[in-house]
């Protein structure tokens, strides 16, 4: 689905070099790349602090943490992403409020949200899924309305925008009351290893979420809140460092690949092509076709047969995953959701692919659909 090597080669020097240096240094833990890092991805974000952590369910989980939710207190999210928006929730003790997304852009559909909203909210986490961004006016002025913050989960779109109708622009991953993001090596700007960081504008939830993220730890062995140990490590800062210096490149190269496949699909009675949120600048994490009066299974059983990986993503929705059957979630239907399960495929997508490859799998896909 992605090409890590071939991307690898092009900047092997510089990152061979970078690491080298963490290694000569024994700079291993806090050594000055982080401090860089943050500094670097702030600028890049236009967001007043950016805390590094671990990885991207820490980054929620953090973020939830800093919010001082109790246990009870509800949280509504797309049951449509990633477990990890879900799992933290769960692990917390608070209760994941599902609700839809829209069939076209997969991101939270807000019109949903406001009949989900109790007492007992205290926060919507909405996730910008393959890498555009959710509409984020309209759930600005909601959360405004009954005072709740924003989470963001921008795993799968940092690069991304969103344009408000007074024509301002900002980065996905500004915009919340916190958001945060994940550096997995496949990730659109990812690491060599496990990596994330949280954002936020607000001093105080900055001082907070650096806190939990140490042990809770206000000075050195003084804890003055439960926290966890979530850490980038300095040697992928080191190679963060370079390859946010590409990210633009790297997300104009997935928009070309998506350009290319849009092109190949366009029109076709069984495929329906990712819709492009007009307000978004979409950076494909994933390039994500609905397919309909087709065998999924045998479809992508005949691509892999020719050495073409495709992917379900997801193929079970958050709310009908095991660990939530003896939680109780009180989940109406989500017919959406469900909807889409059924349809989704995802073709590969990376920074290195070429005209030949894509020529090969599209004429595959036509072919075996
Ligand atoms: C990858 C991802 C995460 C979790 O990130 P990790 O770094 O793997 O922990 C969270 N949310 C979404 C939507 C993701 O795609």
């Amino acid at each position: 689905m992605v090409d890590l090597v071939s991307q690898y080669e092009k900047i092997k020097p510089e990152v061979d070099t970078a690491i080298a240096n963490v290694i000569q240094k024994a700079h291993f833990i806090k050594g000055p790349d982080v401090l860089e890092f943050e500094k670097e991805l702030a600028q890049y974000l236009e967001v007043k602090h950016v805390i590094a952590c671990a990885n991207g369910t820490d980054a929620l989980q953090i973020a939830l943490m800093a919010l001082g939710l109790q246990p009870g207190d509800e949280v509504i999210t797309p049951s449509f992403t990633y477990i990890a928006t879900v799992e933290v929730v769960a692990l917390l003790h608070l209760k994941p409020v599902f609700v839809e997304v829209h069939k076209d852009t997969f991101t939270i559909d807000v019109s949903t949200i406001e009949a989900a909203i109790t007492p007992k909210t205290k926060a919507i986490v909405p996730v910008h899924l393959y890498g555009q961004s959710v509409d984020m006016e309209p759930l600005e002025a909601l959360a405004k309305k009954y005072n709740l913050p924003i989470i963001e989960d921008n795993a799968q779109a940092i690069g991304s925008t969103y344009t408000y109708s007074n024509g301002i622009t900002k980065k996905t991953g500004s915009m919340g009351t916190i958001a945060c993001t994940s550096f997995f090596p496949s990730k659109n700007l990812g690491c060599y290893g496990d990596g994330g960081a949280i954002m936020t504008n607000d001093d105080a939830l900055a001082e907070s979420i650096k806190m939990i993220a140490n042990h809770g730890q206000s000075k050195k062995y003084y804890h003055d809140v439960v926290g966890c140990n979530s850490r980038l490590d300095t040697i992928q800062a080191a190679v963060l460092r370079i390859k946010l210096r590409l990210l633009d490149q790297y997300c104009d190269a997935r928009r070309k690949v998506a350009d290319y496949y849009d092109q190949a699909f366009a029109n076709h009675p069984k495929i329906t092509t990712p819709a492009r949120n007009k307000n978004s600048k979409h950076v494909f994490h994933q390039y994500t076709l609905l397919i309909e009066n087709s065998n999924r299974d045998e479809l992508i059983q005949k691509l892999a047969d020719v050495g073409i990986p495709s992917m379900i993503y997801y193929p079970v929705p958050a709310h009908k995953q095991k660990m939530f059957a003896t939680l109780q979630l009180d989940t109406k239907e989500l017919p959406t959701t469900d909807w889409l399960t059924e349809r989704v495929i995802s073709l590969p997508i990376h920074t290195e692919m070429d005209e030949e490859q894509l020529a090969y799998i599209t004429s595959h896909f036509l072919k075996f659909i």
